[in-house]
């Protein structure tokens, strides 16, 4: 089964083939992170308008390096929610046009999934049940694989994203967007215990997250430190407070491992490619004798490649949608 899969939720247009849910034959990857850092984050109105430009180039250019034509491929998928509306409209209307006009079933797939599948495309041995903690720009879900494309969440952010916390607290200390890869990049060479930055717990929700408070507490510390008239290391704020966000995010996720008496784990989205937390995910596993899985940090973030290995499994399911078919930009993991 050949997969032509479209990703346009945010500020990446992808596109990829993929063959059996596992294989992947190209991964097209048109990002546009240069165009959004002049403004400081994602402005969706020029994310939806260059997608548009670009969207073409970037299916025609999968398709000529998988070596397939439209006629080998068996289904269109395309992220369909959550997003950006105008973002996904993109990605939708051009998945519609295309599986239209060559004749193809199409499949709308939740962008969250994808992320989820991700972790398939490098660990061909690894199957559900497990349990994922997904941590993106989005969206922060501890989720219970229970089967392909079925799901538990058993906890979520009460507030920010673990992503976004990082995208403000990089901007806060002066290091621009985008804010995740800068704060793994300074915090190197910082002191990860130089400030204590809190570890929020949600009272009688133990999967349930919260990042408002540290994202106050280092915004508290240096406007601190300027009022003082003193500098602060931005590599210590940078490591203390990525100590603290991985402290939490491990503490919840091995909680969960124990209750649930899980042997598998998986970490997913764009924070998954943090070496802090790859770090300390893998050392709380080893410890407890289960198996971790992450995927390599370009399927971590925003790809057409695990768009398409969720949609093979949903195809294979039996997952196809109508030409009616519409972007929906709050849509809930699990829905159809
Ligand atoms: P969602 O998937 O929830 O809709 P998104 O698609 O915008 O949101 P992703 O592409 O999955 O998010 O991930 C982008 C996020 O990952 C950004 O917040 C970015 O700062 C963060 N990120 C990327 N690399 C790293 C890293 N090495 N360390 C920490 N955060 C990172
Ligand atoms: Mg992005
Ligand atoms: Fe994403």
């Amino acid at each position: 089964i050949l997969i032509l899969a479209i990703e346009s939720s945010c500020d990446e247009t992808a596109a990829a083939v993929v063959r059996n849910g596992r294989e992947i034959l190209s991964n097209i990857i048109y990002s546009q992170i240069d165009l959004h850092t002049l403004y400081g984050g994602v402005v969706p109105e020029i994310a939806s308008r260059k997608h548009i430009e670009k969207i073409n180039q970037v299916i025609e250019k999968a398709l000529v390096e998988a070596g397939v034509s439209l006629r080998d491929i068996d289904a269109v998928g395309v992220t369909y929610g959550p997003g950006l509306v105008g973002a996904l409209l993109v990605g939708v209307a051009e998945a519609k046009a295309i599986a239209y006009a060559a004749g193809k079933p199409l499949v709308g797939v939740h962008h969250i999934e994808g992320h989820i599948a991700a972790n398939f495309i490098e660990h061909k041995e690894l199957e559900p049940p497990f349990l994922c903690l997904v941590v993106s720009g989005g969206h922060t879900h501890l989720v219970r694989v229970r089967d392909y494309g079925k799901f538990d969440i058993l906890g979520r952010t009460r507030d920010d994203a673990a992503g976004e916390a990082f995208d403000k607290v990089a901007r806060a200390i002066g290091l621009g967007y985008p804010g995740g890869p800068k704060i793994d990049k300074v915090a190197k060479e910082g002191n990860p215990d130089a400030i204590q930055f809190p570890r929020a717990r949600v009272e009688d929700a133990p999967y349930d997250f919260s990042f408002s408070g540290v994202k106050s507490a280092v915004l508290n510390y240096i406007n601190g430190c300027r009022m003082k008239g003193e500098t602060f290391s931005q590599a210590d704020v940078a490591a203390s407070f990525q100590k603290a966000v991985t402290d939490v995010l491990v503490g919840n996720a091995m909680h969960a491992v124990e209750e649930f008496g899980v042997d598998k784990f998986a970490i997913a989205g764009g924070v998954a490619a943090n070496s802090a937390l790859r770090q300390a995910m893998a050392q709380a596993c080893e410890d407890r004798g289960i198996k971790f899985y992450y995927p390599s940090p370009i399927y971590c973030t925003d790809n057409a490649a695990m768009i398409g290995v969720a949609a093979y499994y949903e195809y294979r399911n039996g997952t196809r949608h109508g030409w009616d078919l519409n972007a929906v930009p709050n849509l809930k993991l699990g829905e159809r």
